[in-house]
């Protein structure tokens, strides 16, 4: 075998499709968020308006969250120095998690390197550790979660995408007598959407399953003091395991999860990937644990990014853009072809200085190319104004609607 050559065949596929993946260099700039930076391979640099971050709030160059990394930074040193169980737990982690479970009104919290280590971890885990577990998983769960069920080796009835119906009817078929995982989301982050979580919570407590839910993209944004949208919907304690990223609206990294004291424990004591890996070092805590406290106490970041994602919609619809039409603040914009929405996302980048990076398979399904608009706290009306515009011309000038299947 030729290993050279056979991967530059796999990768060649991915470029005929359309779907090569090119990254953006960027150069971030405290103060000048959702402006950046943009190196080319040139080395010149080009002033962009970020049109797909998931820091929804900005708290990534929060002036105190700043403060507490490099003031931690400075007094406690740059790395963890190993993993939790040996010599890599800091003061600041028992801080975070009591910090976490305060937040989700839960026993306990734990924190990981990331919110994709969190449901790969505890997902794999709790569903490993019981056995003959069965897991129901929406169809569009994320990634993570998935390598999570797939690692526990459990069997996985998949429902269709927040289809309650079609939930109850797969947990009907299953014995009655076997431990059961519902894994969902709230808010999803490709369609924009929010799951029925009353009418889910509803079915499993009927059928006894264990509640797991990713809130990844609500915390820190929904509910009161940010505690999610099962909070913001007065059902929280009805969720057996909140889980949750610092890398979206808190602004940072790491994952973690909420829950009971038993539960929280069992992870901590079964999962390879909290467990071998070095824990996240005490400066990004310090920034994790300003952040969180800072947005339970702070409503005007929430109040500005909801109101803008309400004015970019509300344009959107005026301009006759088929925008996907879920009740949270990300917005989906349709293509459903990925060398269209490559075209069109590089023309917003040449010509209109906007960067939005396109989404292809296996991101989404194939067909489903779309670009994801994310108007954050730090966005300005005419910010969305120039957006619109500049979509409207690319639309015509592109014959967009041929593809849209929205
Ligand atoms: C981004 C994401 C994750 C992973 O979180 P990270 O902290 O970025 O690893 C998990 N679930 C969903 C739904 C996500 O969108």
């Amino acid at each position: 075998m030729n290993y050279e050559n056979f991967f530059k065949d796999k990768v060649e596929s991915v470029k005929q499709e359309g779907r090569y993946r090119v990254f953006a260099h960027l150069e971030r700039q405290v103060g000048k968020f959702p402006k950046a930076l943009l190196h080319h391979d040139n080395g010149t640099t080009q002033e962009v308006t970020i049109w797909c971050s998931n820091d929804y709030l900005g708290m990534g160059q929060n002036p105190k969250v700043i403060e507490a990394v490099r003031e931690t930074a400075a007094k406690m040193g740059a790395g963890a120095g190993g993993t939790r169980n040996i010599s890599g737990t800091n003061i600041l982690h028992k801080r975070v998690e009591e910090s976490l479970a305060d937040l989700h009104n839960k026993e306990a919290a734990l924190v990981f390197s990331s919110g994709y280590v969190a449901n790969e971890g505890a997902l794999s885990t709790l569903a490993a550790l019981m056995p003959g577990c069965i897991i129901f998983s929406d169809e569009l769960n994320h990634a993570s979660m998935i390598h999570g069920m797939r690692s526990s080796k459990q069997a996985k009835r998949i429902f269709r995408h927040n289809d309650v119906a079609h939930l109850e009817t797969l947990l009907k078929e299953a014995p009655a007598d076997v431990p059961k995982i519902v894994a969902f989301e709230s808010v999803y982050s490709m369609e924009g959407d929010i799951s029925p979580l009353e009418e889910i919570i509803a079915l499993a407590k009927e059928y006894n399953a264990f509640t797991y839910l990713d809130e990844v993209h609500a915390v820190g944004l929904y509910g009161p003091r940010g505690a999610g949208v099962a909070a913001q919907r007065g059902i929280a304690d009805q969720i057996d395991l909140i889980e949750g990223t610092f890398g979206k609206a808190y602004g940072l990294m790491g994952g973690y999860i909420a829950s009971s004291k038993a539960v929280v424990d069992a992870v901590r004591c079964y999962a390879s990937g909290f467990i071998f890996t070095t824990s996240l070092p005490p400066s990004t805590l310090a920034g994790i644990l300003a952040s969180v406290e800072h947005l339970k106490m702070s409503d005007i970041e929430r109040q500005r990014a909801f109101q803008n994602a309400k004015y970019m919609k509300a344009q959107l619809e005026k301009a006759g853009l088929p925008y996907m039409k879920g009740e949270s603040h990300i917005v989906p914009l349709l293509i459903g072809d990925a060398r269209c929405c490559k075209a069109v996302t590089d023309q917003l980048l040449e010509r209109f200085n906007i960067y939005v990076q396109p989404i292809n398979y296996p991101t989404v399904p194939r067909g489903t190319e779309r670009m994801r608009l994310t108007a954050t706290a730090a966005h300005r009306k005419e910010d969305i104004d120039t957006l619109i515009d500049a979509l409207l011309v690319l639309w015509q000038e592109n014959h967009i609607s041929q593809y849209a299947v929205a």
